[in-house]
């Protein structure tokens, strides 16, 4: 999972923007910005388990693709 900015925008997993520079969870992409946010936002905060929610599409998306 490394930092990388990629040539076109894609859309962001969690804030659902098209941004250049993020990183790859699985299939999806994850923004600075977002993933800047996740990290410092605590489990116990109400934000985080939108974040889980959002993060699971993904996870979903993979475990697909692996079945
Ligand atoms: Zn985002």
């Amino acid at each position: 999972m490394g930092k990388y900015q990629s040539s076109r925008a894609e859309a962001c997993l969690i804030c659902e923007e098209y941004k250049l520079e993020g990183i790859h969870l699985f299939e999806s992409f994850i923004c600075m910005d977002c993933e800047r946010e996740i990290v410092n936002t605590k489990t116990n905060d109400p934000k985080y388990r939108f974040f889980v929610h959002q993060m699971g599409k993904a996870r979903t998306l993979q475990e697909r693709r692996q079945a």
